[in-house]
C-alpha cells in the first residue's frame, strides 16, 4: 500500500495501480522502478549524432582538468547544446505536424471535398483573414476560407522573412527579435536547418546552437501550435466555459466505455456526433449496455472536454490505468503520448487498443485508419467494435468512485469578455487588478506527468503555493487534468484556495482561479492572453515585462522542451522541475539560465522542488512589479501540504 501510495497523488490511479499489482499487469510506474535512468543521457553528456559514437562527453567537474571530446573534437558544450535543440525540433515537429493535418483538413473543409465538418466560428475566421491580409470585402465565406486554408499551409514550410502570426507579438518582441536573429521563418524550415545545424561538422558553438534552437521553438508556439489552435477554433468553435468531469470514476460500468486518446480532436470530434446517433445506442442496448460512454485522455480529452463537456479520464499516467478497470471497450489512439505498453494492458483485458492514424501504428494493436473524407463512417465503424466488444469483458471491472466537476474552456478570447462583459470586452479589467495588487501576477503551469516523479503532486503543490499567493494560474495539458482532478478548477476553489485578493476577483468574475486554457497546442492561447495584457496598457510594452513566469513541473516530452524554449524566447521565466537535460555542460546550462536573460529577458530555470519553483516564480513576479513600480511590500505565504491538509478538514 505504502509503495502504490507512493505512486500517485490521486487516489483513483492509486486504487488501480494496487489492482494491477493484484492482477499481474506491469505498469509504467513498475518500469520507472526497474529502469534507472542513464546518468549520462540524462545530462545531455552523450552524443550518437555520428557512426564514430556514442561518445560520453561528461565535462570535468575540477578545474584546470583536462576538458574530454567526442571522437570528431566536438566538446561537452556543442554536445549538450545539440542534444538540447535536437529536443526542442523534436518537440516543435511533433506539434507542426499535428497542425499541418488540421490544415489539410480545413482546407478539404472549406473547398467542400469533405462533408463531416463545417466551419463553426466564422468570427475567427474573419480575424484570421484580416491577420493574413486576406481580402474580405462581399466575398463568400468559403472563398475566404479557401484563401485562410491556403496561407495557413504556405506557413509551415516559409522558406524566408517571418511568419505572419509574428506580427501578432508585442511590437517590441518583434524588434527584439529582428535584432537577435531569431524572427522566426517556417516551422518546417526551422527544423530542418536544426537538424542540419546539428549534425556532425557543422554548427559546434553552444550558444549559436542554442540561439537557434530558439528560432525554432518559436516557429512551433507562433506558428504551428498557433496555426492548429486557430484552425481548430473556426472548424470545431471557439471554446467557451462548459462544465464536465474528471477522473477515472468517468467510466461507467453498465455503459460501453470508449477512451479517445492522443492529440488530435478531429476523429474525436466524430466520434462525438457518432456516439450521439439513435442507431448506435440503439446497438449498444442490443449488446446489454445502457447507452455509450465517451471519455477522453491526454490532449485529445483536453479538446473534446473544451467544447463538448465530454468527461476526461485521465492524463498521461492514467493511460494503462484506465483499462486495467476492465471496463473499456475500446481505446483510440492517434499521435503523441501513447505508450507502446497500451497493447500489452489491453491484452490482459478484454479492451480493443485501436490506433487511427497513418504516423503511429503499434505492433498488435487493430488500426482502423482515419480517412477525413469518410470520417463518420469510420467514427461508426470503431463504435461498433467497440459495441461488440462489451460482451467480452471478461476481468473484474472495478471503477474507482473518483470523478469531480470542473469548469474548463478559457480561451483568451472567452478570458476578454468574461473579465470585461458583453459591451467592453477586454483585459483591461485584468490590468487594474494587477495594478492593484489583487492579482499579484499571471503564471503559466503546463505540461506533462512524469513517472520519475510522484504523479500529480508537484503539479498541486506549485499551483496552491501560487493561487495561495494571488497568482492567477493559466493551465494546459496533463497539467490542466491535475488541477481538474483536485478541484481546482471550479469557481469555488478560489474561495477555498487563492489568497484574499485573487479570490475577491474570481468570486467577483465567476471563474476559477486556475484557468484551463486546452491542450498541449493551446499553450499559443497563454501567448495570446500575455500578449493581449501588454497591448491593454499599464504593465510594460513587452511580455517580458510582465510580472508572470512559466513553469513544467512535471515534465517529460520533447514538446515540453519546445514550449519552455518559446516561452523563454518570448521573454518569460520558465522553470522546470523532475529533470533537466543540460547538467552535464555548466556552460550550456549558465547560458540558458542567463545568458538568454540577457539575450531575450526571459530564461529557464530548474528546481525540482514545487514549493521552492513556485516560490522562485513568485519572486521574479515581484521584481516585475518593482520595475513597473506597482510594488507593495507583501509577505509571501507558505501554503505548503500541511495547510493544505488543513483546508482540506475544515
Ligand atoms: S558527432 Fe562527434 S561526438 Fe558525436 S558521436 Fe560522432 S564523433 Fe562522437
Ligand atoms: S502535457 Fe505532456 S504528457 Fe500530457 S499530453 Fe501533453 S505532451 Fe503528453
Amino acid at each position: 500500500m505504502a509503495e502504490t501510495e507512493a505512486k500517485s497523488a490521486d487516489q483513483a490511479s492509486v486504487e488501480m495501480i494496487e489492482k494491477a499489482a493484484a492482477e499481474g499487469v506491469e505498469t509504467v510506474f513498475d518500469r520507472a522502478l526497474k529502469m534507472k535512468p542513464c546518468p549520462i543521457g540524462a545530462e545531455g553528456s552523450c552524443c550518437k549524432n555520428c557512426g564514430m559514437g556514442p561518445c560520453r562527453v561528461q565535462a570535468p567537474r575540477k578545474e584546470g582538468a583536462v576538458r574530454p571530446t567526442g571522437v570528431c573534437g566536438a566538446t561537452a558544450e556543442t554536445i549538450s547544446a545539440r542534444n538540447f535543440a535536437r529536443m526542442v525540433a523534436g518537440g516543435a515537429a511533433a506539434h507542426g505536424d499535428h497542425a499541418r493535418g488540421v490544415a489539410e483538413l480545413f482546407l478539404a473543409t472549406a473547398k467542400g471535398e469533405v462533408s463531416d465538418f463545417e466551419i463553426k466560428d466564422e468570427q475567427k475566421l474573419y480575424q484570421l483573414a484580416m491577420d493574413f491580409g486576406v481580402e474580405i470585402g462581399n466575398r463568400d465565406l468559403k472563398d475566404i476560407a479557401i484563401d485562410v486554408g491556403e496561407i495557413a499551409m504556405a506557413e509551415f514550410g516559409r522558406q524566408e522573412g517571418e511568419i505572419l502570426f509574428a506580427k501578432r507579438a508585442p511590437l517590441k518582441r518583434q524588434e527584439l527579435w529582428r535584432e537577435t536573429g531569431t524572427m522566426p521563418r517556417g516551422i518546417d524550415r526551422e527544423v530542418v536547418e536544426i537538424m542540419h545545424r546539428t549534425h556532425i561538422g557543422v554548427d559546434q558553438d553552444y550558444k549559436s546552437i542554442l540561439k537557434a534552437a530558439a528560432r525554432c521553438s518559436l516557429s512551433d508556439g507562433w506558428g504551428g501550435s498557433m496555426i492548429s489552435t486557430e484552425l481548430q477554433d473556426i472548424m470545431f468553435g471557439d471554446p467557451v466555459p462548459v462544465a464536465g468531469q474528471i477522473n477515472l470514476g468517468v467510466l461507467k460500468e453498465d455503459h460501453v466505455n470508449i477512451i479517445v486518446h492522443g492529440h488530435e480532436p478531429l476523429l474525436p470530434e466524430m466520434l462525438v456526433v457518432a456516439a450521439q446517433d439513435p442507431e448506435m445506442r440503439k446497438y449498444a442496448e442490443s449488446k446489454g449496455a445502457k447507452g455509450i460512454n465517451l471519455a477522453g485522455m491526454c490532449c485529445s480529452a483536453n479538446e473534446i472536454l473544451m467544447r463538448h463537456g465530454i468527461p476526461v479520464a485521465g492524463n498521461f499516467l492514467q493511460q494503462e490505468l484506465a483499462i486495467i478497470t476492465g471496463a473499456v471497450e475500446a481505446m483510440t489512439v492517434d499521435v503523441q503520448c501513447e505508450m507502446q505498453s497500451l497493447v500489452n494492458v489491453a491484452r490482459c483485458y478484454h479492451t480493443k487498443l485501436i490506433t487511427t492514424d497513418p504516423r503511429a501504428h503499434i505492433e498488435g494493436a487493430m488500426h482502423i485508419e482515419f480517412e477525413e473524407h469518410e470520417a463518420l463512417n469510420i467514427a461508426k465503424r470503431i463504435l461498433r467494435e467497440a459495441i461488440d466488444n462489451f460482451p467480452n469483458r471478461r476481468a473484474q471491472v472495478q471503477i474507482p468512485s473518483q470523478s469531480i466537476d470542473t469548469v474548463v474552456g478559457f480561451s483568451h478570447e472567452t478570458i476578454n469578455y468574461l473579465l470585461g462583459g458583453l459591451y467592453r470586452a477586454s483585459y483591461r479589467p485584468l490590468n487594474d487588478n494587477i495594478i492593484n495588487g489583487r492579482i499579484r501576477g499571471i503564471a503559466g503551469v503546463v505540461g506533462c506527468n512524469n513517472a520519475r516523479t510522484l504523479h500529480d503532486d508537484a503539479h498541486l503543490k506549485m499551483i496552491l503555493e501560487l493561487i495561495g499567493n494571488d497568482v492567477i494560474v493559466l493551465t494546459t495539458g496533463c497539467s490542466a487534468m491535475a488541477a481538474g482532478k483536485y478541484g481546482l478548477l471550479t469557481p469555488e476553489a478560489a474561495h477555498k484556495y487563492a489568497g484574499e485578493g485573487l479570490a475577491s476577483v474570481c468570486e467577483a468574475v465567476g471563474i476559477p482561479p486556475v484557468l484551463h486554457m486546452g491542450s498541449c497546442v493551446d499553450n499559443s492561447r497563454i501567448l495570446m492572453a500575455a500578449t493581449a495584457v501588454v497591448k491593454d496598457g499599464g504593465l510594460g510594452d513587452d511580455i517580458s515585462d510582465l510580472p508572470a513566469a512559466g513553469a513544467a513541473p512535471e515534465w517529460m516530452s520533447e514538446k515540453a522542451i519546445s514550449i519552455g524554449q518559446y516561452f523563454v524566447a518570448s521573454g518569460v521565466y520558465t522553470v522546470f522541475g523532475v529533470t533537466w537535460p543540460t547538467l552535464g555542460s555548466d556552460e550550456v546550462t549558465r547560458e540558458l539560465f542567463e545568458g538568454f536573460d540577457e539575450i531575450f529577458k526571459g530564461r529557464w530555470d530548474f528546481e525540482q522542488d514545487p514549493v521552492k519553483a513556485a516560490g522562485k516564480m513568485i519572486e521574479h513576479i515581484d521584481k516585475k512589479r518593482k520595475a513597473l513600480g506597482i510594488d507593495k511590500k507583501r509577505e509571501r505565504v507558505l501554503y505548503d501540504m500541511a495547510k493544505r491538509r488543513e483546508l482540506e478538514a475544515a
